[in-house]
């Protein structure tokens, strides 16, 4: 017989995390830009007291545990408080992407049943359009002051966040719920039919967290300055609001400016040491730097993800810079990182190249994920390196179902991601595509992610996208879309040289199409369904 173990059976809830931010580190420091522009700055216990305002004032609002309150909002220190006093409360915080067209908005908002709704005043318009078609939401709020309250002509209800919370006592006794409660709610981009929501658990999303103040995943503790770029509505900023709080860590949160002038300006004001975004923000970060010639003075670390982030860019990052890429992977229903790409003791004495190229990959699995490969009979595939299949996940911060889901989304326990991989024997993962953008040329696989890879490794090359083209002889061919540096003068022929070197032949695109800018969605991803719907037929004459 086995012995029960003894120990206790605490549950781990999102307002154990602010009780622990705000008791042993009160005094560290949560800097916020203001939509209006300014810098706030208070500290952990000021923001915990607020959060206990918030509570008390959605529970005179008539919410009670399980209600769902919705977000359209920066990061900024209300929605911070929002985090906590919601999911704390035991109610659902549903943070929703404002960059959603507002019809999905209003679904999202209905299918997630909001009866309260934060927004920034940014957003006023956005919720003057979804307002009439979400007749179940009692309340919006406005994360503003009395001062800065918009008035929103035809829709009743909209509180100033100050007014509401003013006369709130700052003491709340948080329930204590089932730690598998769902505390947070975020719906994929729905790049295909409607958003899916995932309903993340007060463990998971503790776990989660935990995970990311590991020294090998992002390292978040006391002596860190964290910026999350990130956004708050997009899988919880990947868990850094509650991971700075569990390492008593500085939290800089850039509000609406994610310009890389005010980024940067933010990052050395504010001696920010990590950051966290996705390739696309660090990619205009370092052509600003580049172009005024500014250096990096306290940043040494940032965490990347959302898509892949090509090597000629860890390696100015680190040999230009100084500031060590993280390269991590995950998806909206991984509740933030399940892979990081970190190097070991090992790794760091291997030549530049390499080491970049191994940063390159999605990299190792966190404790509490595994990760496999299966082909299309469902069978496992090796861990050779170069087998290729879907990845499919399966751990502590994993979606089981989508919110209302009827079936569960598993194939035998393992969340099946839509990703195409490989992984090494020594258990690095490597994405080589989603399996909808994955070129399939003449019965094999051209990797899109690659292609863009070797293509912004060009100086001239500001951003790359590929897409597989209908073709009458090869079934599908890639096309390069090319963004150019400013004044930096590129043609075709010079771009197919430079790729020649570079990738195997029957790699090189068909055609390359300078544009001004790529079609990019609302978590900043080149938004390719678009580019395949205008350009899907170029070479098949459809
Ligand atoms: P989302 O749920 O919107 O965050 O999208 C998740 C998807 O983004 C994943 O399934 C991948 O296709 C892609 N993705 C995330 N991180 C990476 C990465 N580091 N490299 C390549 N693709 C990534």
């Amino acid at each position: 017989m086995q012995h029960p173990g003894r120990m206790m059976d605490r549950p781990l809830l999102i307002s154990a995390i602010l009780e622990h931010g705000a008791s042993q580190f009160g005094e560290q420091h949560i800097v916020s830009r203001e939509t209006q522009g300014a810098l706030h700055r208070y500290s952990f216990s000021d923001m915990a007291g607020r959060a206990k305002q918030l509570a008390n004032a959605l529970q005179q609002l008539g919410l009670r545990p399980g209600s769902v309150v919705g977000s359209i909002a920066w990061n900024n220190h209300r929605h911070l408080e929002a985090y906590y006093a919601v999911s704390g409360s035991g109610m659902v915080m549903h943070t929703c992407n404002p960059r959603l067209h507002p019809e999905q908005l209003a679904y999202i908002i209905n299918h997630a049943d909001d009866e309260v709704v934060l927004f920034d005043t940014t957003f006023a318009p956005l919720v003057q359009a979804v307002a009439p078609s979400c007749p179940q939401v009692k309340h919006w709020v406005a994360l503003c002051g009395a001062d800065a309250l918009p008035v929103i002509e035809g829709v009743p209800h909209v509180h100033a966040y100050e007014t509401l919370i003013a006369d709130q006592s700052s003491s709340f006794d948080w329930p204590e719920c089932d730690e598998k409660t769902g505390a947070a709610l975020c719906y994929t981009s729905g790049t295909t039919g409607n958003p899916k929501g995932v309903l993340y658990s007060h463990r998971a999303l503790t776990l989660s967290a935990m995970g990311a103040c590991m020294p090998g995943v992002l390292s978040i503790w006391s002596q860190e300055t964290v910026l999350p770029v990130v956004p708050m509505f997009h899988i919880n900023a990947w868990c850094l609001p509650y991971a700075a709080l569990i390492g008593g860590a500085k939290l800089v949160l850039p509000g609406p400016r994610l310009d890389p002038a005010s980024l940067y300006e933010l990052m050395e004001t504010e001696r920010v040491t990590v950051s966290a975004g996705v390739p696309t923000i660090w990619m205009g970060l370092i052509q600003h730097v580049e172009q005024h010639n500014l250096r990096f003075t306290t940043m040494r670390r940032t965490g990347v993800g959302g898509s892949a982030m090509p090597k000629a860019l860890i390696a100015k990052f680190s040999d230009v810079y100084g500031v060590d890429v993280r390269h991590g992977w995950g998806m909206t229903e991984t509740a933030a990182i399940a892979t990081m790409s970190t190097l070991g003791a090992a790794d760091s004495a291997l030549p530049a190249e390499e080491r970049h190229a191994l940063v390159a990959k999605q990299g190792k699995s966190v404790f509490g994920i595994e990760i496999k490969l299966m082909d299309e009979n469902g069978a496992t595939l090796p861990r050779d390196g170069t087998s290729q299949g879907e990845l499919m996940v399966r751990g502590q911060w994993i979606v089981e179902r989508y919110h209302k889901a009827e079936r569960s989304a598993l194939v035998d326990g393992w969340f099946p991601t839509g990703d195409i991989a490989t992984i090494s024997p020594q258990g690095v993962m490597q994405i080589r595509d989603r399996t909808k953008d994955v070129i399939k040329s003449g019965g094999e696989w051209i990797s899109s992610i690659d292609l863009e890879n070797a293509a912004v490794a060009h100086p001239s090359v500001a951003m790359a996208a590929v897409i597989g083209v209908k073709h009458p002889k090869w079934d599908e061919r890639p096309l390069l879309f090319i963004v150019r540096k400013p004044d930096q003068p590129l043609d075709k022929q010079q771009m197919l040289d430079f790729l020649t070197e570079r990738v195997a032949k029957w790699w090189l695109p068909e055609d390359v199409v300078f544009v001004d800018s790529l079609p990019l969605g609302g978590t900043g991803k080149v938004q390719k369904n678009e580019l395949r719907q205008r350009y899907g037929h170029a070479f098949s004459g459809e």
